[in-house]
């Protein structure tokens, strides 16, 4: 066989089939059907409730909504003392006191109670390693001596460093209760 020579319009270089193909609602030609109404719909069934939702999307807002809720209400509580900011669950909106905090309620007409908030923790900054110039060296080699000693006064000053660069958010969150002020 793989000796054997079929020439371009030899009629062993192909066999003529007729295929069905299914055209989507954009145009698009496709010969998986499931992959053509994939393409041609705007909307699936929500995973959850059945009802149509946008079809980047396995469940729809209101259940992607209450599921949010839920995992929120699933974390431990905290205090919030005010010292370090808190944020808004999965997202990036930081708040950094009271002010700020009330500020954002009144311009969203939102009681604070009502947010799922979570609070920070301050960033700890990375310290430096030997290995990373390990690229830089040949098999075996030890950086020398200088450097070594300079990588670690820079750790020492990383650890001494008093202020926080950046915070991050924690699994912990923060209930407001209705008198709390
Ligand atoms: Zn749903």
């Amino acid at each position: 066989m793989e000796n054997k020579i079929i020439l371009m319009d030899s009629p062993e270089a192909v066999t003529e089939i007729t295929i069905t193909a299914w055209k989507s609602a954009s145009g698009r030609i496709y010969t998986d059907e499931h992959a053509a109404r994939y393409d041609g719909c705007t909307h699936v069934k929500c995973q959850h409730c059945g009802e149509p939702c946008l079809k980047r999307w396995s469940a729809c807002e209101s259940c992607r909504a209450k599921r949010k809720k839920e995992a929120f209400m699933a974390l431990p509580v905290v205090e919030w003392s005010g010292k370090y900011p808190i944020c808004l669950y999965n997202s990036d909106k930081y708040f950094f006191g009271h002010d700020d905090l009330e500020d954002y309620c009144e311009q969203e007409e939102i009681d604070k109670k009502d947010l799922l908030l979570v609070l920070c923790e301050p960033v700890e900054l990375r310290t430096l390693d030997y290995d990373f110039f390990e690229d830089c060296l040949a098999d075996e080699q030890e950086l020398p001596e200088e450097i070594q000693k300079a990588i670690d006064e820079f750790n020492a000053k990383i650890a001494a460093y008093p202020h926080v660069i950046s915070w991050v958010p924690t699994n912990k969150r923060i209930e407001f209760k209705e008198k709390n002020t």
